[in-house]
């Protein structure tokens, strides 16, 4: 082994609080001090290839600077997604101040195995965020029984997020969009996948319906099934080329329609609708945006920001009718024009509503669900006996707050089901992450860490203007959310550091 360890670089030159990057043998390594040790680990994280030495190092984590994914120092494991993967790790040894690495990866360590075979039949409902999750953390704790993967998209669970920011603005092919999982996975894990929709699910037989009447029985499940696009209730939204964006088969659905077409109109001012105006306006599109709010945003960031996601929309040709609403859409089987409340009439050759989502659980029977339709947890993620719901659809208890939610990010759809898929294999993990959101606009990616409900006050360091910046959404003299763009370190170690509540000060000093 010692044969072929290499020199990768001097202990002194190597800083705790970040990771290092080297190449040995064209392999690159990210070295991380910690103490007077030194880990070596795979330097890229395996989500989306982000470089690992741009995040942080703290509270024992390595944090990925992009999607704040983070892997135990220890052993390189995930310890939250989105990576479903942990790091490779690589032989290394400090010897007279020199770090000596070996390019050949070391084995994993696997999970002890169980002392006889699971006879339990485990079920995960919606292959999606959520779901992989689910599936990649039951095997990986070591669950040997019966593992069901159901839903109604076809093919691997894949990564959605890439479709309003990537798809639409014909950068990334619809083939290209990236699995959420290796392409062996299923059959390597024995996760038998189930291409259906649940019509029922009965919580107190423990019982599937599925679309070709086939039942299921389970002993533990999981629902994930995520949010179902509201279409808008106005006079012509079912002429043709009026979309809205949830799926893979949406977006090619969206993409074969826009040949010839120039004139663009999207209903909501939110993160999708947003991203697919950034997307449609690199095609070269004309884009109108129609919403109430006074500032897009407003009622999620305030208005000082809503104004500088418009300010940046509109310096990239995006037009805007704020406080308004389509009132119809005309056209003779195929959309021309969207009718405004006021009387105004603007062309739309296409329509994109992006006007929310509600909780995919009608099928769900022996629940009580919530008022919007979520499914309540507790802090397990557990709503029944054996019934589990993570993601979109989950009223859970925010960390940190008095507050039940549903929150529709697809870190936290992760963060749930990595704890209730440990629950389901025998543990007692509970959600106390911190909440993260991204988003994509003309090259810029923004980051929401934290949730704020409300809050009183928006202190800025930095310069909205040039998005370069961390805004802190106050509340009661404490920090309940963090915007940034451009500040990937900081907000890797703030992201870790939020797991506690934190003043302005104690946020901005955790930042650096
Ligand atoms: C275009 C777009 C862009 C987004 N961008 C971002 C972003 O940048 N950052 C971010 O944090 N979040 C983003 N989101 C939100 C994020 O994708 C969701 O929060 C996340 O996917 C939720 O994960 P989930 O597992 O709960 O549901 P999903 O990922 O939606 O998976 C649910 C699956 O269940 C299936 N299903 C539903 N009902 C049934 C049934 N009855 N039977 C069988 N299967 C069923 C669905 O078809 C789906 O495949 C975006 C969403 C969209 C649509």
């Amino acid at each position: 082994m010692t044969g072929l360890m290499q020199h990768a670089a001097k202990f002194v030159d190597l800083t705790e609080g970040r990771g290092t990057r080297v190449n040995v043998a064209d392999t690159p390594i990210l070295l991380v001090r910690q103490g007077d040790k030194v880990h070596a680990f795979s330097a890229d994280c395996p989500h989306a290839g982000a470089p690992l030495e741009e995040g942080a190092v703290c509270n024992g984590r390595i944090v990925c600077p992009w999607h704040k994914g983070t892997f135990a120092i220890a052993d390189g494991s995930v310890v939250e997604p989105p990576p479903l993967a942990g790091l490779k790790r690589y032989p290394v040894t400090v010897e007279n101040g020199n770090v000596l690495v070996s390019p050949q990866e070391q084995a994993q360590a696997s999970p002890p195995p169980l002392p006889t075979p699971d006879t339990r039949t485990m079920a995960v409902i919606g292959a999606g965020a959520a779901g992989a999750a689910a599936c990649a953390t039951l095997r990986g704790a070591g669950f040997n029984g019966r593992l069901l993967l159901i839903g109604r998209e076809h093919g691997m669970p894949y990564d959605r997020t890439a479709l309003s920011k990537f798809v639409l603005a014909g950068d990334m092919p619809r083939e290209k969009i990236p699995p959420l999982l290796p392409d062996d996975f299923l059959s390597t894990q024995r996760i038998q996948r189930v291409e259906a929709e649940v019509m029922k699910l009965d919580a107190v037989e423990k019982r599937i319906g599925l679309q070709n009447e086939l039942t299921l029985n389970y002993d533990a499940a999981l629902i994930c099934t995520g949010g179902i696009v509201k279409p808008m209730d106005v006079r012509g939204s079912n002429l043709r080329r009026v979309f809205t964006l949830r799926s893979r088969d949406d977006a090619a659905t969206i993409l074969e329609s826009l040949d010839g077409l120039r004139k663009a109109l999207i209903v909501g001012a939110s993160f999708i609708g947003l991203e697919v105006a950034s997307s449609l306006r690199k095609r070269g599109m004309d884009v109108t945006i129609v919403a109430p709010g006074k500032v897009p945003l407003g009622s999620q960031f305030g208005s000082e920001l809503g104004r500088m996601f418009q300010r940046l929309h509109e310096k990239n040709g995006v037009v805007f009718r704020m406080e308004s609403k389509v009132k119809a859409f005309l056209g003779d089987g195929v959309v021309r024009e969207a009718e405004l409340e006021s009387g105004e009439r603007l062309p739309a050759e296409v329509v994109i509503v992006g006007t929310g989502v509600r909780p995919a659980t009608d099928f769900l029977k022996g629940v009580l669900l919530a008022d919007d339709g979520g499914i309540p947890v507790d802090s397990s993620m557990q709503a029944a006996p054996g019934l589990y719901a993570a993601g979109d659809i989950a009223q859970f208890p925010l960390p940190r707050s008095d507050t039940t939610l549903r929150i529709e990010h697809w870190r936290v759809a992760q963060q749930h089901a990595r704890v209730a898929a440990l629950n389901m294999a025998g543990g007692n993990e509970h959600y106390t992450g911190v909440p993260y959101f991204w988003t994509y606009h003309f090259g810029k990616r923004f980051e929401y860490l934290g949730h704020a409900s409300e809050h009183d006050e928006v202190v800025i360091d930095g310069d909205l203007d040039t998005q370069a910046f961390i805004a802190h959404l106050m509340k009661d003299g404490l920090v309940a959310a963090a915007v940034a763009c451009d500040r990937e370190a900081p907000t890797a170690r703030l992201a870790e550091a939020m797991r506690s509540t934190l003043t302005l000060a104690q946020a901005r000093s955790a930042a650096g």
